[in-house]
């Protein structure tokens, strides 16, 4: 079958290159859900050009945060799709998705929400970081003061977000232009900027709205009201055993100050998989997103931990706070 490149570039000649450099015989491919209709198309590709034995894995992989530990260890080379690096690896080529939509008539758009006397930082993600010095000059010949981070460790390029991370948005700035699609992430800055004013322009679906933290604020507060009611000795500390995803740090601390909380690792965290456990709520130590997006889906409360420390009266509801990840990798 023929390769057609399109908006998802694979840099097929890239990952040849690697193959070839690295004399591998072997050769993990790995590819979030929404990309994994191509992996059959990439594999004949990659077949055609090189003798490597090529595996596909078919667990979920929700982030670059999330390699298949398996396949680094077998494989001579993880080639891992569609997301930008949280940190090199020998083993590991991140082959970035990049988006062709044109972004300069969405920008203008959303800058007309925005207050043109103040300064505006600008946030995108992988998918649109190679248009965001295009994006900038675009609102700076509009008039607008332009302020931009490159953020933490965890992230790769300038202006970058990533659902656990927003290190990248300026404290100062009171108001914030995200270039890109989807919830996901104007969902994550506007609860973790609650103060901001947040302007989404999704070159993608070609739309532009302000997205309100407000509603998921309070989904939080209900959630930890709803874990007040948790009996105290039923606690579930859920630790992460995927190696991006993992904070033993965070749960080991939870184990040696709260009595009979009780540990539980899981790689995929899932509803129907915490239904087995006689426990009450859960304190999340994976993806926080994990908690914020899915947590209604769960029977039990599950809480972040600052969220679990509001619940159990160790902190004040002020200090309600999104979770977020700042190192490279989690432990
Ligand atoms: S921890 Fe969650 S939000 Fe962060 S990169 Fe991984 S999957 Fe994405």
């Amino acid at each position: 079958m023929e390769l057609q490149e399109s908006a998802f570039g694979f840099e097929i000649d890239r990952v040849v290159e690697a193959i070839e450099e690295r004399d591998c015989e072997k050769v993990g491919l790995q590819f979030p859900q929404g990309l994994k209709r191509r992996a059959t198309t990439v594999v004949d590709t990659l077949e055609e050009r090189t003798d490597a034995r090529l595996y596909v894995s078919g667990d979920p992989c929700y982030g670059a945060c999330d390699l298949d530990e398996w396949l680094m260890r077998n494989t001579d080379m993880l080639v891992h799709f569609g997301h930008s690096p949280i940190k090199d690896s020998d083993d590991v080529l991140y082959v970035e998705s990049r988006s062709d939509a044109p972004i300069r008539d969405v920008t203008l758009d959303a800058a007309e929400k925005l207050d043109a006397d103040a300064p505006v930082c600008l946030v995108t993600t992988a998918q649109h970081s190679h248009v965001f010095e295009e994006a900038r000059d675009i609102l700076e010949d509009d008039g607008f003061e332009v302020v931009a981070s490159g953020g933490g460790n965890r992230l790769n390029n300038t202006g970058q977000v990533l659902g656990c991370n927003y290190t990248s948005v300026v404290p100062d700035a009171p108001q914030v232009l995200y270039l890109g699609g989807g919830d996901f992430h104007p969902v994550g800055l506007a609860m973790d900027h609650p103060d901001k004013l947040l302007v989404v322009a999704d070159p993608v679906n070609d739309q532009v709205r302000e997205v309100d933290g407000e509603k998921f604020i309070r989904q939080r507060y209900a959630e930890i009201s709803r874990a007040r009611e948790a009996d105290p000795d039923k606690w579930g500390v859920i630790l992460s055993t995927k190696i991006g995803q993992r904070r033993e740090e965070i749960a080991q601390y939870l184990l040696d100050n709260y009595d009979d909380t009780y540990l539980i690792t899981m790689d995929e965290i899932t509803p129907d998989r915490l239904l087995h456990f006689d426990a009450d709520a859960y304190v999340n130590t994976a993806c926080p997103r994990i908690t914020t997006d899915d947590g209604p889906r769960y029977d039990d409360p599950v809480l972040t931990r600052v969220e679990f420390e509001i619940a159990v009266g160790e902190r004040d509801w002020d200090d309600l706070s999104f979770d977020t990840f700042h190192g490279a990798w989690s432990t």
